[in-house]
């Protein structure tokens, strides 16, 4: 790993600065090893932290299955497998004799968690006797490298460690679930990536890939939505575990601080139990004299970060009763040692002024990994000490959380959540159940008539009773946020949120939920069902005969219509009303060449109700297969990896276009839709630098790639671009179109994420089939557009000209875009351009809008609009009969 240039470039910085390197913070809490414990050098040959060096996760798991083999103090334990298919070990460590007892004190805490059945007395004596289950982990976001390292040191200094008071203390009062990592893929892919690159020029240059295979940043973004198969993991643990802390490292400590540390910035949740944001306040608080007192200056707290988005995967836990947050130590890249003056510092802390929140400021000097993971090991222990020397009164605040959320909906609304299973998209409906559940939320189901509300819900409606311990939840995820207007003076400009303001889960699956408002009757209680194990909706084939009608509503029908291509069959869309087991609608999907038996599998597979006939429906236009491009930036896009997941899953089979592959050309032989996710558009022009990353990944798609775009789609392609790709396409394009807010300034129009109301044009419109009158949008920093003069379309969702659009979340000056458009079809020679000023697949939670890209993908293949008189050519009708082999075969001509 040594290289002559490396230690070259640091010289000069020495030199440069005329400062010799002083030795990294040491941690105060030195160990009296045990003889056998194998050290971290002995195993790995470094220590975790040395300059230049990274542990990766396969060595990382050696290293504590070694640990694990020499000590009656660490046992591992499996949790999953990750997306990459590695296998994923968790250590737990505490004394022998809690580890020779863990099924006891897991049920402890279990009782505890849920607190139902016991009195105040029986909870005290449970806490007495329980142990404090603490969560710790080496980090989530790969590129933040010291926590991972940092876990390694962890687990050698608590196992090691002999005549140790504070660490004693802690064996016999904790129980610690140490993650080594919460992304061991990415661990792998960056150590892997750093040792490529480290004593090269490009020793610090950033990972072309996302570090998670789909969501790279985003994977803690995934908290309550668990798409994820890590997410899951996680959440599965935290909840069969009921860790009473759960803490999580990562590293952008606001510069020039060393370490952020909660309290939070305003504003919070009312969900939460008022318990566990004191605690939450009390550990950071703690943390930082901790660090105090063991030589590490320069914690923060109460800067930059807040906790308003419930979804991030180290927060959520919150809502469940476990105090639940992260911390940020600085970061300077990967295993690279930085060394900083004051004069880099901002201006106001060029002084080194002690402030409220930021008593030791840092003076500048080197920072190294040594130094991040020392911070963070001190966080880690400090944690350990609060949950040791409080455990009994954590355990208790645990069961008054449990106790308390189940008396508070006893007494006020809403008492229960309603389900029902008339629904526009019943699939949707099962999935938001089936989330809830891996939440560990408790569902009911109606055995008979359900009677709330004033109304009678038919048996099979599902219903959350919200006297239930973790309920905060439900209420978390299913009211209408409403974002606190944050200012510092009147008239400055609103607080901005560190991610979305609202992200209400029905609106954004598009599924229909009633909250309860008067207590359920007790008659009405008992004839409710727990639901033991998710089971989704029975699908089934109704009628007799080879043709298959389905509805266009339910997403899964895009599954299904490429599931059935698989099979070797053929699909079409009504392009007049047709009859499905939903009701009539123009856009069925008949589904021919398929025999009843594998059809029968698809409806049970997709919980569809599937309606077969004799006679296909004579209106209709055959597709095929469409071909389908997901443009891929070395400059690594999360929302592609969000995009690839979704079509992924629903068999879309997407082709991933590098910047070559869109150069080369050609794009409509090999095409028939190719989708740029959304980024900004200097990031799709340009990609990474020149410089600033090894040559091959430099670049974006570039004027050559523009030139092919424009080809492709003057050839009768189809181009979706989402959000602020949208613009890329209308500059490099020419677009007769306008972006209504581009220039204007926060002041004027706000709206980092919310959950606004869309007005559908013509749900009879091809390029909407399936989609309700009124939507609802996730809007996260994007355009509104309006046509221009030579506009040749349709627009096809507009926001509303009378009244704000804003369903959940914060809108400033909702007047900015109200009447504007919200999605356009632009016609282009003779294909089209699909501008979404929106994110239409959001973090795999915004399943309401998928259709707006789903049926664009179908867009090169002539779908009719009736009545739209621009575009007769694409009426073609091909009746398509039952087994009618080569119907669907015939391209469409544009
Ligand atoms: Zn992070």
């Amino acid at each position: 790993m040594g290289s002559k240039l490396r230690i070259a470039l640091a010289f000069a910085v020495v030199t440069f600065f005329g400062t010799a390197s002083r030795a990294p913070a040491q941690v105060a809490f030195t160990t009296n090893p045990a003889p056998g414990v194998p050290t971290p050098e002995s195993v790995l040959g470094h220590r975790p932290g040395d300059d230049f060096y990274l542990v990766n996760y396969d060595e990382s798991r050696d290293y504590f299955r070694k640990l694990a083999a020499s000590s009656n103090r660490i046992k591992l334990i499996s949790v999953g497998k990750t997306t990459r298919g590695l296998d994923w070990e968790i250590a737990i460590i505490s004394s022998p004799e809690n580890l020779a007892n863990l099924d006891k004190y897991k049920e402890i805490s279990r009782q505890l968690a849920d607190g139902r059945g016991l009195t105040d007395d029986a909870a005290r004596a449970l806490a007495r006797e329980g142990r404090a289950i603490v969560h710790l982990d080496g980090g989530l976001h790969s590129t933040e490298v010291a926590g991972a390292q940092q876990s390694v040191n962890l687990a050698y200094k608590l196992v090691s460690s002999q005549g140790d008071p504070e660490v004693d203390a802690i064996l016999n009062n904790v129980i610690l679930m140490l993650w080594p990592t919460l992304n061991p893929d990415g661990q792998n892919e960056i150590v892997g990536w750093y040792r490529q690159n480290v004593g090269t020029p490009f020793e610090v240059s950033p990972l072309p890939d996302l570090y998670q295979e789909y969501v790279g940043h985003d994977n803690n973004r995934d908290g309550y939505m668990n798409n994820m198969l890590e997410s899951r993991d996680v959440t599965r643990a935290e909840i069969e575990w009921d860790p009473v802390i759960f803490y999580c490292h990562h590293q952008t400590a606001p510069f020039p601080t060393r370490i952020f540390i909660p309290p939070f910035v305003e504003p919070i949740s009312s969900n939460m139990h008022p318990l566990m944001g004191r605690w939450l306040n009390l550990i950071g608080t703690d943390i930082a004299a901790y660090l105090d007192e063991h030589g590490m200056p320069g914690a923060v707290n109460r800067v930059g970060f807040d906790n308003w988005y419930p979804g991030f995967l180290d927060y959520t836990h919150i809502f469940r009763n476990s105090i639940s947050f992260f911390t940020e130590t600085a970061l300077y890249r990967y295993a690279t040692p930085r060394f900083y003056t004051t004069d880099e510092f901002p201006r106001e802390q060029r002084a080194l002024r002690s402030e409220v929140f930021y008593t030791s400021p840092w003076k500048g000097g080197w920072w190294r990994l040594r130094d991040a993971v020392n911070y963070m090991e001190g966080a880690s222990m400090a944690v350990l000490d609060v949950a040791s020397k409080f455990r009994e009164q954590l355990l208790f605040n645990r069961y008054q959380a449990a106790r308390d959320n189940v008396l508070r909906f006893q007494q006020e609304p809403p008492f229960a959540y309603i389900i029902p299973r008339q629904q526009r998209d019943l699939p949707e409906a099962a999935a938001l159940v089936e989330k809830l559940m891996i939440n560990g939320i408790e569902v009911h189901e109606a055995a008979k008539p359900f009677h709330a509300n004033g109304r009678e819900y038919a048996p099979g409606t599902w219903v959350v009773l919200m006297d239930q311990p973790f309920s905060p939840l439900v209420k978390e995820l299913f009211e209408a946020q409403e974002y606190p207007e944050l200012r510092e003076t009147p008239t400055s400009a609103p607080k901005r949120p560190y991610d979305v303001t609202g992200w209400t889960l029905p609106m954004q699956m598009g599924v229909q939920v009633a909250p309860v408002l008067q207590p359920v009757a007790a008659n009405e209680r008992a004839s409710l069902t727990k639901t033991g194990q998710f089971t989704p909706p029975a699908g089934a084939i109704e009628g007799t005969g080879a043709v298959f009608v389905l509805s266009h509503k339910p997403n899964a029908s895009f599954k299904a219509i490429n599931q059935a291509f698989a099979a070797g069959g053929h699909v079409a869309f009504a392009s007049t009303e047709v009859e499905t087991a939903e009701g009539a609608e123009i856009g069925a999907i008949v589904v021919t060449g398929v025999d009843g038996g594998r059809m029968e599998k698809l409806a049970r597979e997709n919980s569809l109700a599937v309606r077969a006939v004799a006679v296909a429906p004579k209106d209709v236009v055959a597709v095929k297969k469409p071909r389908l491009g997901l443009y891929r930036a070395w400059s690594p896009l999360i929302d592609e990896g969000w995009t690839r997941w979704i079509l992924e899953n629903y068999e879309f089979a997407p082709v991933t276009l590098r910047n070559g592959d869109i150069q080369a050309g050609n794009l409509r032989d090999r095409f028939d839709a190719i989708i740029l996710p959304d980024a900004r558009p200097e990031t799709l022009r340009d990609g990474f630098g020149p410089g600033t990353i090894r040559g091959e990944f430099t670049g974006g798609i570039g004027a050559p790639g523009v030139t092919s775009l424009r080809e492709f789609v003057q050839a009768g392609g189809i181009l979706i671009t989402f959000n602020n790709a949208s613009l890329f396409a209308i500059d490099e394009l020419g677009l007769p179109v306008k972006n209504v807010l581009a220039g204007v300034k926060d002041e004027d129009f706000f709206c980092s994420g919310a959950l606004l109301r869309v007005e559908v044009q013509d749900v009879n419109d091809s390029a909407v089939w399936g989609l309700p009158h009124d939507p609802i949008v996730m809007f996260e920093r994007g355009p509104a557009f309006e046509p221009k003069e030579g506009f040749r379309g349709r627009v096809l969702a507009s926001y509303p000209k009378e009244q704000s659009p804003l369903m959940s979340g914060y809108l400033l000056h909702p007047e900015k875009i109200q009447g504007k458009a919200a999605a356009l079809e632009v016609q282009y020679g003779k294909g089209r351009i699909y501008l979404l000023g929106f994110r239409p697949q959001w973090r795999g939670q915004s399943h309401g809008t998928y259709k707006f890209f789903f049926n664009a993908i179908y867009e090169s293949q002539g779908l009719s609009r009736p009545g739209a008189a621009q575009a007769p050519a694409m009426k073609s009708v091909e009746p398509v009969g039952p087994r009618t082999e080569g119907a669907t075969s015939k391209p469409p001509s544009p």
